[in-house]
């Protein structure tokens, strides 16, 4: 027997209740079932009474007592039911077998002392109890441990999988076969860290003799699972840096240096300088670049990529630009040709909707090296566009791309390009240790010089006149506004009839300035137009569906006017708040919601008005959606871990990626003896699944 080995041949099990756990629950070898945690812990050394039962749905709960009467009832179709009276020295209750065979029926017994367990259920003012436990014997019912409860369902119990199998089969590998446990960590990690050894966690998850020593099993267990996964991307991460070669990028020159003397639009902020160092100091090596970019809307970015750029230009080589929408990849288009007007330095756009003849000139002028600087959408990725020597892949709001997108980028070149990743959605800290640990990363967390926080204030509709107001006195002071309509897919239909209703609405109010409009259902070409009419200062108001989302820089405009806020999600909210704020004047993001708010809602409209810190919010979405909504579908499925909580669990994750680096540190390739037993499980659990087989 090993772990690997089915569970079929445990005893008690056979083929038939093997299948059948197989197919409900995916537990198909003896470790799946030793990882099978239970959900919570019962203390059986409580007993409860009948007079003080209170509604407790799905509390599982020990009574003592006696059963005075037991009678078979009939119901329905010659159905036929147990029904047992149980009293204690405060009342009586039902207790109810639905099914149940003649044998089981004469085993109750009667009138003498038991205890019972099991859930309760209220019926019209009476509790009762169906199918529970009985223990006649004291000692085995108030054992004084806690009693795991595993995750099981009715689908399971009517199949005879009781609570109960689980607790006998898992005590039983326990028991028999502890050997199979091996330790996976060495003694001076152990010892340093304070983890207990693996099969004492093993035991102790699922029999905790008492609260401490299920907090030391789960603190080992959870340690376990978040070294291993951050010692995959450590191994990876140190794998990329010495094996995976890319082209040095030695010198900064002529290109980078005629556009910082003479056409840098303003002074670098200390956060802009520091992280162009390093990047260019990445840039010098002969190592390829995987570095992620993090900085807060309006922190400036753009400018970081548009050197890093020129960087590669004076090297020699070509790079592009990449943004998830058409919109986006026009604006970086718009304002780098404008940043380099007058240096001679080319540069093309290239996304869907970019003419055939344009894009022949862009293959051949990528493939002759005329071209060095391009800016595009997910066009850039597809296979006829070849470069001479790509040098430098910027993506720009990476959550966007997917790993297979970011996989053909490395193709484009035999020697991989850089890859500069950028996004302005932070990453919680615990998820940025996790799941970017193969990545360096840099932060941009200062704003340029001169911008105002932007004030956030929550409106109701009522409120929506004075707001309509405030609006327009803003744009009675030259400013611009932007009112943003949810549109969700599932009601995608009556929320367009809704945008254009209050478009008209917005016509009518504000009927002495110019509105435009910008929504999904939008032809390119018509997009490109309204934002260029709002963008140039001739529309005063854009209303606009959540398409402007990222990256959109009209810098006049000073106040966000957010319809319905309370259907967007948080970072959606941050997001839409940062089109504002991007001059000198005062801005205002108002959020008008409906009166009745859900808690969760609240939450996020409270976080707003609280914060403009990119990081905080993105901590709090966290709390509020999880993990595997933040990362994206992408990798939802990595955060499937069995103990560790990403929200919850952050000292355990940093202990782990701590003890992590200093081990790679010491010993890259893990040859030591001592780390011996630690590979051989990285090896067979981890490298096998390649479940983190992210390409960045
Ligand atoms: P993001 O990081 O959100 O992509 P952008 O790169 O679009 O931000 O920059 C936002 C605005 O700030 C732009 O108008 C840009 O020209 C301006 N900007 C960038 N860096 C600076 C700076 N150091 N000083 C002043 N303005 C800056
Ligand atoms: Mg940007």
């Amino acid at each position: 027997m090993t772990l690997d080995s089915s569970i079929e041949f445990l005893k008690g099990v056979g083929p038939e209740r093997a299948k059948f756990i197989r197919n409900v629950l995916g537990i198909s070898t003896v470790e799946d079932l030793l990882t099978f945690y239970p959900l919570r812990y019962i203390d059986r050394s409580k007993i409860h009474r009948i007079g003080n039962l209170v509604e407790e749905p799905d509390a599982e709960i020990q009574l003592k007592g006696k059963i005075t009467d037991v009678q078979e009832i009939g119901y329905g179709k010659g159905k036929k039911r147990l029904v047992a009276k149980f009293r204690d020295e405060s009342g009586t209750m039902e207790l109810v077998w639905f099914r149940y065979s003649k044998w089981m029926k004469d085993q109750i017994p009667i009138n003498r002392d038991i205890f019972i367990f099991g859930k309760v259920n209220l019926f019209n003012g009476n509790f009762s109890m169906a199918h529970p436990e009985i223990e006649v014997d004291e000692k085995k019912a108030l054992s004084g441990t806690l009693l795991p409860i595993y995750p099981g369902s009715e689908k399971l119990s009517k199949r005879g999988i009781s609570n109960k199998f689980f607790q006998i089969t898992i005590m039983e590998i326990l028991r028999n076969l502890p050997s199979l446990i091996e330790e996976n960590l060495p003694d001076s990690m152990m010892k340093k860290l304070k983890l207990i050894g693996r099969i004492t966690a093993f035991y102790n998850i699922h029999f905790p003799k008492d609260l401490a020593h299920f907090e030391y099993a789960n603190r080992r267990i959870k340690f376990e699972e978040a070294f291993f996964f951050q010692l995959g991307y450590g191994l990876k991460k140190q794998h990329q840096k010495t094996s995976v070669v890319g082209n040095p990028f030695p010198v900064v020159g002529e290109n980078f240096n005629h556009f910082y003397e003479n056409f840098l639009p303003f002074e670098l902020t200390n956060a802009q300088k520091r992280v162009l160092k390093e990047i260019r100091t990445d840039l010098k090596k002969p190592i390829q670049m995987n570095r992620l970019l993090q900085g807060d809307v309006g922190s400036g970015k753009t400018m970081v990529a548009l050197l890093s750029m020129l960087i590669a230009m004076d090297n020699g080589f070509q790079s592009c630009i990449m943004a998830p929408t058409e919109i986006l990849a026009q604006q970086h288009f718009n304002g780098i040709s404008e940043l380099l007007e007058n240096t001679g330095i080319k540069v093309r756009l290239l996304t869907g909707s970019t003419k055939t003849s344009e894009r022949k000139t862009i293959h051949q002028e990528l493939l002759n090296g005329e071209l060095s600087i391009l800016v595009g959408t997910h066009a850039v990725l597809e296979d006829v566009v070849q470069f001479k020597n790509l040098g430098l892949a910027i993506i720009d709001e990476q959550h966007r791309f997917g790993v297979a997108q970011r996989a053909k980028l490395w193709a484009k070149n035999k020697i991989p390009p850089h890859i500069l990743v950028m996004t302005a959605t932070p990453i919680p800290r615990t998820l940025a240790m996790s799941f970017y640990s193969d990545l360096d990363v840099s932060v941009i967390d200062e704003m340029p010089v001169g911008r105002k926080p932007i004030i956030t204030a929550h409106r109701r509709d009522k409120d929506r006149l004075s707001v309509f107001r405030f609006a327009k006195e803003e744009i009675e002071k030259g400013r611009q506004i932007y009112f943003v309509y949810p549109l969700i897919e599932e009601s995608e239909t009556l929320d367009y009839k809704n945008l254009m209703e209050n478009f008209d609405h917005i016509l009518e109010f504000y009927s002495e300035y110019n509105v435009t409009m910008l929504h999904g259902r939008m032809r390119p070409e018509e997009k490109e137009t309204n934002m260029k009419y709002f963008a140039s200062g001739k529309a005063q108001i854009m209303v606009a569906t959540t398409v402007i989302e990222v990256g959109v820089n009209v810098p006049n405009a000073s106040v966000m006017v957010i319809e319905s806020a309370e259907r967007f999600g948080l970072s959606q909210l941050h997001q839409l708040r940062g089109r504002v704020g991007r001059g000198a004047e005062q801005s205002y993001c108002i959020l008008l919601t409906s009166d009745k708010l859900s808690k969760e809602s609240r939450t996020r409209i409270k976080t707003m008005t609280e914060t403009n810190d990119g990081f905080k919010i993105s901590e709090v979405d966290m709390q509020l959606r999880g993990p595997g909504d933040i990362l994206g579908t992408q990798q939802s499925g990595v955060v499937d871990f069995k103990k560790l909580n990403l929200v919850a669990d952050g000292n355990i994750i940093k202990l782990a990626k701590n003890t992590v680096d200093e081990l790679i540190l010491h010993d890259p390739h893990l040859q030591k003896p001592e780390y011996l037993s630690l590979r051989n499980y990285y090896v067979k659990q981890y490298k096998g699944k390649n479940k983190w087989g992210r390409i960045s």
